[in-house]
């Protein structure tokens, strides 16, 4: 079968022939129809520290995806051949086909963004990355009031607008401040999302909660970052820690959202076939992108 494999330590990926896995009993095997290009696999290609550290080589990899069930083990009663599933290991009946590829981003922005009640609230998401928008639509499919999302990239802040946000603001051409007067917020945002991962984003953030704010981080800082702490304490702020999602209750929100109306398609820019997987990985790295899907049906 082909795969795309971190052969050597260096950047790229190449697209190669490897055996088909074994099927052990407990195990079912899936023909993949579409991937998504996580964050996590443009470090793998650009082979930056974290990766050289982490990932041993070779490698065949990839885990946003959704297939078809072709194999079952001997010990596996409760899924099927011709089964559709996705990267989340969740059944996904009736969910697009594109959406159910890119279930394991959306299990981290419904996790980040459902981390305290949003109903009636103002939310501050900083970072306009593919979780970050869909943290955003979120947030106002549960019932905020006011959802203001910050990006530094103008073709992101984009598809923030497209997908329903009350404003997409670039912090270095307007501050969150100003966008707050204009809203006529008087007290800051009740909930903030941090899915940047970067230490500008999340001063501008912590200056801009209302006292006993909350706060839910997803974005990975790729060093330590230092913080005025009297914000925290004078502020009163809650600041809590994300990671994955929960099992079992992340799916079940997020599907009952899909099904309730949450669009989250516009998130996915690029339908491009595996054989374009270099192009893929440009654009994820030109920031001119949301989420970018493989299709391998056609192998
Ligand atoms: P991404 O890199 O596509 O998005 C981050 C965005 O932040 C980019 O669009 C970038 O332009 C923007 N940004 C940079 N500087 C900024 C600033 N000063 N103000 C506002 N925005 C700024 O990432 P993603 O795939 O959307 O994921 C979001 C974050 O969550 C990443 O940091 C990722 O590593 C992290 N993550 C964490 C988990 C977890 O379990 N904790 C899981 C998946 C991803
Ligand atoms: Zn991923």
């Amino acid at each position: 079968m082909k795969a795309l494999v971190k052969r050597r330590a260096e950047p790229g990926l190449w697209l190669e022939n490897v055996p088909e896995p074994k099927v052990g009993i407990n195990d079912v095997l899936i023909r993949v129809h579409k991937t998504g290009i996580c964050g996590t696999d443009v470090h793998i290609y650009k082979w930056d520290s974290w990766a050289a550290k982490t990932i041993p080589v070779p490698m065949v990899i990839g885990h946003e995806f959704v297939g078809e069930i072709v194999e079952v083990g001997s010990n596996v009663s409760d899924f099927f051949p011709g089964q559709i599933v996705s990267g989340e290991g969740h059944v996904v009946c009736a969910i697009d086909k594109d959406v159910a590829a890119i279930f394991d981003p959306f299990g981290n922005a419904v996790h980040t963004a459902l981390s305290f009640p949003v109903l009636g609230e103002d939310v501050l998401v900083t970072g306009a990355g593919p979780i970050g928008i869909m943290a955003a639509a979120v947030a106002r499919h549960a019932g905020a009031r006011f959802v203001v999302i910050t990006d530094v990239n103008p073709f992101r802040l984009e598809l923030a607008r497209k997908m329903g946000v009350t404003v997409a603001v670039n912090p270095q051409e307007k501050s969150i401040q100003e966008v707050q007067k204009e809203l006529g917020m008087q007290e800051g945002f009740d909930v903030g999302l941090e899915m940047s991962g970067n230490a500008r984003a999340f001063r501008d953030m912590l200056a801009n909660m209302a006292h006993g704010g909350k706060i839910a981080m997803l974005g990975i800082p790729a060093e330590e970052m230092a913080i005025d702490w009297n914000t925290v304490i004078f502020s009163m702020l809650t600041i809590k820690g994300i990671y994955g999602r929960e099992m079992y209750e992340t799916w079940y929100k997020m599907t009952v959202m899909l099904e309730s109306g949450l669009d989250i398609k516009p998130v996915i820019t690029h339908r491009l076939n595996y054989a374009e997987y270099e192009r893929g990985f440009e654009v994820m790295m030109e920031g001119q992108s949301g989420r970018v899907t493989l299709d391998w049906e056609t192998i």
